[in-house]
């Protein structure tokens, strides 16, 4: 970087546009490096003042000034700023610090999967680029091994999202788990599926070494008129419980519960659950894949039933199941542009975000997921979408908000 630098009357001299210069461009370079690129090193051009082909003597170019009458040599403000970057080994250099902020927006591209009981919507409602008439289910934000999302664009693409958890903790901020600790996908039941039970992190310890347990929530997206779920049982106690699984009494055992479009329902461990088919549904959960399968309507895949997990269901379910009232949040009366709580529990908060026109807040949390539900509009003046998802990370600060769009949203707790 050449300037025309010049010795101050403090006998100094003075170059803060090349110190500008350099820490932009070695704040690049370490975070390439970071990022993977093959850097072996840097050579910094130039350390003494010099001749140059096309300018001569009329510009400076080095880290040192030199009287080129004398040959007296005066080490520039850049050259003490140079030594403390080679001697915290890049540390000092302000683009590291500016990483901490992580103003950029981390947008998902979601994984798909194939099943008995799936549709066309996430293709057809949500357009994603997916091809079958069987997607059940796109898993918008996952570091699960069976479905690991990969980073769309920015400084991040390509990186999946274990990757960027186990590399960039501070996006995350700096939460001490062995994984990302959520998992959001969006679900298109054209048929009903299984009846099933999630175990407790307590069963599973001792159960399914070194799995999570399995609390999970739905927000319904849409559904039919009259729709239900499978919430909950009828069982008054454990030996009913067992008398009805073993029985096949499955018209006894079955609790349905009336639902409708933006009904919020958690499901904790041990809570007997099943979408009904017709329903499109948003599921944020713990990041595990750990089910019991209860029954499954005698249906067959391949000529064979599905395999039930009886035994260790009637050891997990909860007997009397909560009331019905107690299981459905309804969410009509939600505020519009905030940031809504509808729920929280040890593992997660779940807001709404229902925006029309402006909304702002502050990103607290360690990291806010958030899935576009419907509409579209600006965060921070980025465009958002339906069917996006995406990740606010550690110190993104303001989030400024425009347009008419849906978005359920979810934090993890830090105290665990
Ligand atoms: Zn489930």
């Amino acid at each position: 970087m050449s300037c025309h630098d010049m010795i101050s009357t403090d006998g100094k001299v003075h170059d803060p546009n090349r110190i500008d210069f350099l820490d932009a461009y070695l704040s690049r370079l370490s975070r390439v490096f970071e990022e993977g690129v093959d850097v072996r090193g840097y050579f910094l051009w130039t350390f003494l003042d010099n001749f140059e082909w096309e300018k001569g003597y009329n510009e400076r170019f080095g880290l040192v000034y030199v009287d080129f009458a004398t040959g007296k040599r005066i080490p520039k403000d850049s050259a003490y700023w140079y030594q403390n970057v080679m001697e915290t080994n890049g540390g000092s250099l302000s683009g590291i610090e500016n990483n901490k902020e992580n103003h950029e927006i981390l947008f998902l591209n979601p994984v798909f999967t194939h099943n008995i009981w799936g549709g066309s919507r996430l293709k057809g409602d949500f357009h994603y680029p997916v091809t079958g008439d069987d997607i059940g289910e796109c898993w918008g934000v996952s570091a699960h091994p069976n479905g690991d999302c990969i980073l769309r664009e920015g400084a991040f693409a390509g990186r999946k999202l274990s990757q960027l958890w186990n590399e960039e903790p501070e996006l995350f901020g700096n939460l001490e788990r062995d994984r990302f600790p959520l998992l959001i996908k969006m679900i298109d039941a054209k048929d009903d599926l299984s009846i099933q039970v999630h175990p407790d992190d307590a069963y599973v310890s001792v159960h399914e070494n070194g799995s999570l347990g399995k609390t999970e929530c739905w927000y319904i997206v849409d559904c039919p008129k009259d729709a239900s779920l499978v919430i909950g049982h009828n069982a008054k106690d454990k030996e009913q419980l067992a008398e009805m699984i073993e029985g096949g009494r499955w018209s006894e055992f079955i609790r349905e519960v009336p639902v409708k479009k933006g009904d919020f329902i958690q499901i904790d461990p041990g809570t007997v659950h099943a979408i009904k088919g017709g329903m499109m549904i948003l599921e944020t959960q713990q990041n595990s894949d750990i089910t019991y399968q209860v029954y499954d309507y005698d249906r067959l895949t391949d000529g064979k039933p599905r395999e039930l997990h009886v035994e260790k269901s009637i050891d997990v379910i909860n007997v009397p199941a909560k009331s019905v009232e107690n299981s459905v949040i309804h969410t009509e009366n939600v505020d519009k542009s905030m940031l809504y709580p509808l729920y929280s529990c040890e593992f997660y908060q779940v807001f709404e975000l229902d925006l029309e026109g402006k909304a702002s807040f502050e990103q607290k949390y360690p990291f806010l997921l958030m899935s576009v539900l419907e509409g579209d509009g600006l965060l921070n003046g980025q465009l958002v979408k339906k069917g996006d998802h995406l990740i606010l990370p550690d110190g993104f600060g303001q989030v400024e908000l425009q347009g008419k769009w849906k978005a359920i949203c979810s934090c993890c707790h830090t105290n665990i």
